[in-house]
């Protein structure tokens, strides 16, 4: 399989969608030369032939129906109760969890439904097979340092987009200017440092669910997902001292959305990086 670059090269001219699929691409946390990586872009088909769907209520409500789920049929949902261990039987057979506050559970079954790092974490070392610790060893995360941020923005109002278009809020919003744009950003964010531009995507739920809305509110909700940031910094430098580099790239899509009105230029009452 092809790097993104190689496919947005051969088989595509105009700039515009280049810069799209560039953009898209992006979210592979990989740079766009890296092969076998142009996969990343076949998942556009779904975006396109099934839609972008989200529960109406927003994604906690897929929670809330799954808890409710558990308790129908007689379970318990213990969501503030992180395990410190996973206890082990004499057979080597996982047979219980210890909780941080030191409560044990027993279980004839235990489901581990953590990322490997995390849930190996738990599980006394010298019993996870020699095969399976090979594996875990070569296996590379975020191994470009390329991450994502999401930015959740509270607006008053909607604001006005600079292609006139109102219709286009209720879309999948891909922002950036170029090819050669994105590849600056990813190549900053390789080298730890926060890109002053990254590509990102927007979109904003609250047009076509107002279910997620206090009640009155003639407000939204807009979702900024930036592609290109380090996932840890040069230096020694910490994300918690830079919380002013996300904040920073949610003032610059404050100022893709044209504040015609001066009088309208309180619309964002608050946001939050992740
Ligand atoms: C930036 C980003 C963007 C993504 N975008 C998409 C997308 O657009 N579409 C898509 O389909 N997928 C997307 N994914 C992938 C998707 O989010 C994951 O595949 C999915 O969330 C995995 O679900 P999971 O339940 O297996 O694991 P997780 O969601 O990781 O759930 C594991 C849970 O275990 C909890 N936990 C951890 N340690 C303990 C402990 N010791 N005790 C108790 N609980 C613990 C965690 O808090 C967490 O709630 C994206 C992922 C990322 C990171």
């Amino acid at each position: 399989m092809n790097s993104p670059y190689q496919l947005i090269g051969e088989r595509f001219e105009s700039e515009q969608v280049q810069s799209v699929l560039a953009i898209y691409a992006a979210g592979s946390e990989a740079p766009l030369c890296e092969p076998g990586s142009g996969a990343v872009l076949g998942m556009m088909m779904f975006d396109i032939g099934w839609g972008i769907k989200r529960p109406v209520g927003g994604m906690q409500a897929l929670s809330d129906a799954l808890a409710a789920c558990l308790r129908h049929h007689g379970g318990e949902a213990r969501p503030a109760s992180p395990v410190e261990q996973v206890l082990v039987d004499g057979a080597g057979r996982a047979c219980g969890v210890r909780l941080e506050d030191g409560e044990e559970l027993r279980a004839r079954q235990v489901i581990g439904a953590l990322d490997p790092y995390t849930l190996i974490g738990l599980i006394e070392y010298d019993l996870v097979p020699e095969q399976t610790r090979r594996e875990l060893d070569v296996m590379r995360v975020n191994g470009w340092n390329v991450n994502n941020t999401k930015i959740d923005v509270a607006l008053e109002r909607r604001p006005d987009l600079l292609c006139e278009r109102p219709e286009l809020w209720g879309s999948y919003m891909l922002l950036g200017p170029g090819v050669d744009y994105v590849e600056r950003a990813i190549a900053t964010a390789m080298r730890g440092e926060i890109p002053t531009e990254t590509p990102m995507s927007a979109m904003m739920p609250t047009s076509a669910d107002r279910t997620q809305l206090p009640t009155g509110s003639g407000g939204d909700s807009l979702h900024l997902f930036c592609t290109s940031v380090p996932h840890e910094l040069a230096d020694g430098r910490r994300w918690a001292d830079h919380r002013a580099g996300a904040r920073g790239a949610g003032d610059r899509v404050r100022r893709g959305v044209r504040p015609r009105d001066p009088r309208r230029r309180d619309r964002l009452m608050g946001k939050k990086p992740r």
